[in-house]
């Protein structure tokens, strides 16, 4: 099984094992807008297995034989324990999307295009404290180029919403992972690309990690 680490109290590095990572879509608005969807009244759900998580990020991989890049979508994720945020993560969600835009148009399922092995890419996380979320950001660089910004100040629904309506037709487990959408500013990954992942609470940068694209 894949694990994240997580940074406690006093250093003390613990593997965490997530039976999940459950992801919301479309969850900002000039994001929804970017790829020409219609914003959502109800989230969208969707899972990747915890074979999807990693620790790399890769540019491209194999779909029938042939190499399809890979899209980032960078977004603040938790760590959940008894359906609470414990703690907070950079997390790319890894996309395919000349498929799933071909699976979207067939109205078929994502899995082939979000649900890779290396799909989902974390950084290490640390606690945060639940009256603290709503002041929670995150920034992504990618070759010294600030490339995507956002915070849950501008997500449509918040984390709370969203641990509320996910529970109400899935369990929870203990260290699942929520990833809690992308903001604006997706594009492919390079080889080579130096991404720079930073979550903030308020003006304090809390993660920073940085990733060499294989
Ligand atoms: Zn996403």
């Amino acid at each position: 099984m894949k694990a994240v680490s997580y940074l406690g109290g006093g250093a003390s590095k613990t593997d965490i094992t997530p039976s999940k990572v459950i992801c919301i879509g479309r969850n900002y608005v000039e994001h929804a807008k970017e790829l020409g969807n219609e914003v959502p009244s109800t989230p969208i759900i969707f899972l990747k297995p915890n074979s999807s998580i990693s620790s790399q990020l890769t540019a491209e991989g194999m779909v029938n034989g042939q190499s399809e890049a890979h899209h980032y979508e960078s977004e603040l994720s938790f760590l959940i324990n008894q359906k609470k945020i414990y703690a907070v993560g950079f997390g790319l969600d890894l996309t395919r999307r000349q498929t799933q835009q071909q699976l979207k148009e067939k109205g078929l399922p994502w899995e082939r295009a979000k649900a890779f092995d290396g799909a989902a890419v974390f950084s290490h996380f640390v606690p945060v404290d639940e009256k603290d979320i709503p002041q929670l950001s995150l920034k992504l660089t990618i070759n010294d180029v600030v490339i995507q910004q956002g915070g849950v100040d501008m997500m449509l629904f918040k984390p709370d919403t969203f641990i509320t309506e996910a529970s109400s037709f899935l369990t929870l487990e203990d260290n699942d992972i929520l990833m809690s959408g992308t903001p604006k500013g997706v594009g492919a990954v390079n080889v080579g690309d130096c991404f720079v992942g930073e979550v903030f609470l308020s003006d304090q940068c809390l993660i920073r990690e940085q990733w060499f694209a294989v």
